[in-house]
């Protein structure tokens, strides 16, 4: 039975039933819904289970993949890419329960990039597939309600206490799926927003975009907005097409805008001062890239067996740009062999022999993809590959605007747009198809860093940028917007100020000019760690006692989830699961046959949790 809603009997006083508390309904704790189901014929036969679902927002797509919210937004991997059941690739104890992928379900184009209105509706499919395949005696029920805090003793059942309720849910266990969090503003933005008040400016914090109210952004009134990555693309979105404006196709297939007039007009820059890279837009043929080879499982091991740890810019970047390398070059080389100036098997064997780092040591500084290998390596790639446009340039690439520098604004515009039709011409076309080879390294590398734990900020910003940025019609978008001067770009560095009475932006593409205005937007996703976030039932859990990393995600026993207390002792209660955890490979949808590590997860939580509630009821009826 899969009770919809109501809080009734959340006291649960007298409750005999063994009952397993879920905070968050999203895709993770849908996820950990699906391998309680599998798993249980095999490991929970019997006296019956109550699973409490909390969360505000409705079960399966949760708060990011509501059904309810504007079908402007789209997602951001092609449907053929997301999948929420399991296959033979996945290593993981539990059985293998298959199921369709977003476009088999949907029926779309693989390709499709679907708008995240139909993404929620295949999340709630999902999980009314799950609780129907759930065996007799499990019982489900949500609660659309806030968690606010977990108690109870270390050894006896939970407490789990919900927004407006009385008396708290009992929960022999307790998993934790809160997924992405609300933030407390930092220093900086908590001066931008009081000098915003004291001014009557408007100051939109890091957020999101799909919960925010943009009403105060008035129709042509200047805006600032700092951040270029998918939060942007959302904004523009809601702004734009969602004020009325609409797109019309030239005979030439290129778009033009027709403003509704309800538009405010953007002004965006970044630290990098472009966009993030486009999706690339064809499929791969022929032989992959023979991965991982210089960043694979042995050298994961060497790393975390080192005495004194490892630093990630020192010991592992190195490793990460060679293996880049190894998929560029493999690829050029296949496909693209008049580009090459050796045969592939001689610059194979040298560049296996080359050192990644110049005996002097570092690869560049601690902000950005640094070097280009050592002198050795660089050698052999300049011999090798005679157009410097066909080699691997990961510093370049992470910072386009190095050294670009326009006398005004004006000039800049023309300047970008050629950058962004540029990107968009080179990401869909095979001639550059080592790309898509760096884009399989990149997916390859994404796997061994999980086993690395937290290995800071900076390498995520780096894949999204290269490896999950908008689809092509976004970008085809974004530049009809900047032709009808709705939106402008600013450049790279961007720095905000508040004086005078206004925000002021400045960037160092354009040294001599600054914009000002009334609105400034902060186009990013709030960064919560466990002091800094607004759930205060995470932020108890941490005040409590529970371990985390630097970086301020909730530290949890990678076998099977349990939440760590500071002396690295897992709690035997409490589980948690989700990007909110230090369990890499929490951060997206899983593409099939890919061996998901979010599964691997919620399969080890799920049985973990089945084995502790089988065994307490054995104890109980014994007793
Ligand atoms: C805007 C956005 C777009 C994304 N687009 C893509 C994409 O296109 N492709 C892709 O692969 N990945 C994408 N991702 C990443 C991926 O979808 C998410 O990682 C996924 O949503 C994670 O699922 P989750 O269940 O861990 O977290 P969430 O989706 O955040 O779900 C957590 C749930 O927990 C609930 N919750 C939190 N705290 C409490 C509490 N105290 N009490 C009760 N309930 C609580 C929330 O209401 C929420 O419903 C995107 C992420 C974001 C933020």
């Amino acid at each position: 039975m899969s009770g919809a809603g109501g809080t009734g009997g959340a006291g649960g006083t007298g409750a005999v039933r063994p009952s397993l508390v879920i905070v968050g309904a999203g895709p993770r704790g849908t996820g950990l819904l699906e391998r309680i189901a599998a798993n249980a014929p095999e490991l929970y036969a019997g006296s019956g289970l109550d699973v409490h679902l909390v969360d505000p927002y409705p079960p399966g797509g949760g708060r990011i993949w509501r059904e309810e919210q504007p079908p402007l937004l789209w997602m951001n991997s092609q449907a053929q890419d997301v999948t929420m059941f399991t296959d033979d690739t996945v290593d993981m104890a539990g059985p293998v329960r298959e199921g369709p992928t977003l476009h088999e379900w949907a029926e779309l184009d693989g390709r499709h990039f679907a708008d995240r209105q139909r993404q929620g509706a295949y999340m709630r499919w999902v999980y009314e597939r799950t609780v129907a395949a759930l065996p007799p005696g499990i019982r489900v029920r949500h609660h659309p309600h806030r968690a606010v805090r977990v108690g109870g003793p270390r050894e006896g059942r939970q407490q789990v206490w919900l927004e407006g309720v009385p008396r708290p849910l009992l929960a022999d266990l307790v998993v934790l799926a809160l997924g992405h969090l609300d933030a407390e503003l930092d220093s900086e933005q908590r001066e931008l927003a009081a000098y915003a008040r004291a001014h009557d400016l408007v100051h939109l914090p890091p957020d999101f975009t799909a919960d925010s109210d943009l009403s105060a952004l008035g129709a042509g009134e200047p805006v600032l907005v700092r951040g270029f990555g998918l939060a942007f693309v959302d904004l523009m979105v809601l702004l734009t097409e969602g004020r009325g404006g609409r797109y019309e196709t030239d005979a030439d297939g290129g778009l033009t805008y027709r403003a509704s007039g309800r538009e405010p007009v953007l002004y965006v820059g970044s630290r990098r001062g472009v966009p993030y890279h486009s999706k690339i837009g064809y499929d791969w043929t022929g032989e992959r890239p023979p991965l991982p080879r210089f960043f694979g499982p042995g050298e994961v091991d060497e790393l975390l067996a080192r005495p004194g740890g490892f630093d990630f810019r020192r010991d592992v970047w190195p490793l990460v740009e060679k293996e880049l390398g190894l998929a560029h070059y493999h690829r050029l080389f296949a496909a693209h062999p008049d580009r090459t100036a050796m045969p592939w098997t001689d610059f194979e064997r040298r560049y296996e022999k080359c050192a990644a780092v110049d005996d002097a040591g570092g690869t560049g500084g601690t902000d950005g993809a640094g070097g280009t290998g050592g002198a050795e390596l660089r050698a052999l790639v300049a011999a090798a590959v005679p157009d410097p446009a066909d080699r691997l340039d990961l510093a370049a690439l992470d910072h386009p605007l190095d050294g670009v520098r326009h006398p005004s604004y004006d000039t800049l515009q023309d300047g970008l747009r050629a950058y962004i039709e540029g990107d968009l011409a080179r990401r869909h076309d095979p001639a550059h198809s080592p790309d898509l080879a760096v884009f399989l390294g990149l997916l390859s590398v994404y796997g061994q860093l999980v086993r690395l734990g937290d290995i800071g900020p900076w390498w995520h910003g780096f894949f999204s940028y290269l490896a999950s940025g908008p689809p092509g019609p976004r970008l085809r978008q974004m530049l009809a917007l900047s032709r009808a001067g709705v939106l402008n770009f600013l450049g790279a560095g961007m720095t905000v100020t508040a004086a005078d009475g206004v925000f002021r932006a400045t960037t160092t593409t354009v040294p001599d000019e600054y914009v000002e205005a009334r609105a400034l937007v902060e186009a990013r996703l709030p960064h919560p760690t466990v002091e800094r976030t607004r759930d205060t039932l995470l932020r108890e859990l941490y005040a409590e006692g529970a371990a985390a990393t630097p970086e301020g995600l909730l530290a949890v026993d990678p076998a099977d989830g349990r939440v760590l207390d500071r002396s690295g002792a897992p709690h035997p209660r409490r589980f948690a699961l989700g990007p909110h955890t230090d369990a890499r490979g929490s951060g997206a949808f899983t593409r099939p046959r890919t061996g998901g590590p979010a599964f691997r997860q919620n399969d080890a939580t799920a049985r973990a949790a089945l084995a502790f509630l089988r065994d307490l009821s054995c104890r109980a009826t014994a007793a």
